[in-house]
């Protein structure tokens, strides 16, 4: 009963995606250092749960103080479609009044997640909204950022419903060390 049993095939290998966490990490870096307009450290808000792996590893590789944060959205339930209306608590531990946000996502596939949660930073009267995410299946992104934000991805990703690296099916294969494809008999 091996974990890996039930993936297809790997989509992104654990050297891979260190490798392009690194580079995120050196951009980011690179971009709020030269842009460094406020005196406030940039505040990192991980989409948990997906998101914990990925902002654990990428703020890690960031060479500037920041804060930390956590939102949840859910938008799958137990299943492998977005139902459209991602559930979402809001509940930041820190005041981002004035402050620059990096929104830190696993995966962005119709963007629904992301713009509900931008709507609400922006209400907090941010001065901007970056996002990185480590996936973007590029399908119909519909969502705009904040001030000066940017827009980081690690990866495009296919159109397969994938686990690993944080991302789950009913809360499992999260903590598989890559991202692969789930074979579709684990949710037909
Ligand atoms: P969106 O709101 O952009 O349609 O969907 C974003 C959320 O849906 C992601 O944060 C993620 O939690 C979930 N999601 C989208 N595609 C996948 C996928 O292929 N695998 C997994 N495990 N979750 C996904
Ligand atoms: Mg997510
Ligand atoms: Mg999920």
């Amino acid at each position: 009963m091996a974990l890996d049993d039930d993936i297809e095939r790997i989509l992104f290998s654990e050297d891979q995606i260190s490798q392009r966490v690194s580079d995120l990490a050196s951009q980011i870096t690179h971009d709020f250092t030269t842009n460094a307009v406020s005196s406030s450290p940039p505040v990192f808000v991980g989409v948990a749960t997906g998101a914990f792996l990925f902002l654990a590893d990428l703020v890690r590789k960031i060479k500037l103080p920041l804060n930390v944060d956590f939102v949840r959205a859910e938008s799958y339930g137990s299943g492998t479609v977005s139902n459209g209306a991602p559930r979402i608590s809001f509940d930041l531990k820190i005041d981002i009044q004035g402050k620059h946000v990096i929104l830190v996502e696993d995966i962005v596939d119709t963007g629904n997640t992301l713009s509900c949660l931008i709507a609400l930073l922006k209400s907090k009267g941010v001065s901007s909204v970056s996002v990185c995410t480590l996936l973007d299946k590029r399908r119909k992104v519909n969502f705009e950022l904040v001030g000066k934000g940017k827009y980081y991805y690690g990866f495009e990703c296919p159109d397969y419903f994938v686990v690993g690296y944080g991302l789950d099916f009913a809360e499992s294969y999260r903590n598989l060390p890559y991202v692969g494809i789930l074979k579709p008999e684990m949710y037909k």
